[in-house]
């Protein structure tokens, strides 16, 4: 009885292995981002890199009590919607002047041309000040990238910092892994706030011209 079963058994095996095959020569899948909006097709034979640069990689609501994840232009339109009492609306090429008390630890701002959302991110070195550093709501792959200039004064003393935006799909948590600036804690206000004045370039040709 075992040897008259074990033929088939191969044969079956074989069977299944050929229509494996013959399935992996055509496949073509849906982007893992089809959930969040993307149509694209993705063939995973040939080295397709169109989901490391998908432009609808979800990203995350940057509030604590919020757990909305979508692509960074439905993200806009949740934020613009549910939370438009919790950031600061601005304009490109235009400062505009923020505080942030000083257990704050990041500030949403969105921009009123487009809807674009980017986070005032602060963090604390013991003796030293704060890092602040601005990221961009996008994927990390994004390649669009906007100057920044942060002016922080106390007294007679100013502080112009200029720097490009990265792009990170969410809020940054801990200490961050890419550039940040520093303002020394003298230029904090008597509560420890940071007073800022944030310019965000939406042309780089602009913000060159501003130094
Ligand atoms: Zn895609
Ligand atoms: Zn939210």
């Amino acid at each position: 009885m075992e040897e008259a079963n074990e033929p088939n058994f191969l044969k079956t095996k074989n069977l299944v292995c050929g229509n494996i095959e013959l399935v992996v020569d055509s496949v073509k899948t849906p982007c893992r981002n089809k959930e969040y909006g993307c149509t694209e097709t993705v063939d995973r034979l040939r080295n397709n890199d169109h989901e490391e640069t998908c432009s609808y990689q979800p990203c995350a609501c940057p509030l604590t009590n919020c757990n909305f994840i979508d692509s960074s232009e439905q993200l806009s339109l949740h934020f613009s919607s549910k939370h438009w009492d919790s950031g600061r609306v601005f304009r490109y090429n235009i400062p505009l002047s923020v505080s942030l008390a000083m257990d704050a630890q990041f500030l949403v701002l969105q921009a009123e041309e487009d809807g674009i959302l980017f986070i005032l991110n602060k963090g604390v070195v013991e003796t030293v000040g704060n890092t602040v550093m601005i990221t961009c709501i996008a994927p990390s792959s994004s390649k669009e990238k906007f100057l920044y200039d942060l002016v922080s004064g106390r007294g007679i003393s100013s502080l112009r910092l200029k720097s490009m935006t990265e792009n990170f799909p969410g809020r940054v948590e801990g200490f961050p892994p890419m550039d940040f600036l520093l303002v020394p804690f003298r230029f904090l206000g008597p509560s420890g706030e940071l007073n800022l004045e944030v310019c965000i370039w939406n042309s780089t040709e602009l913000g060159e011209d501003c130094q």
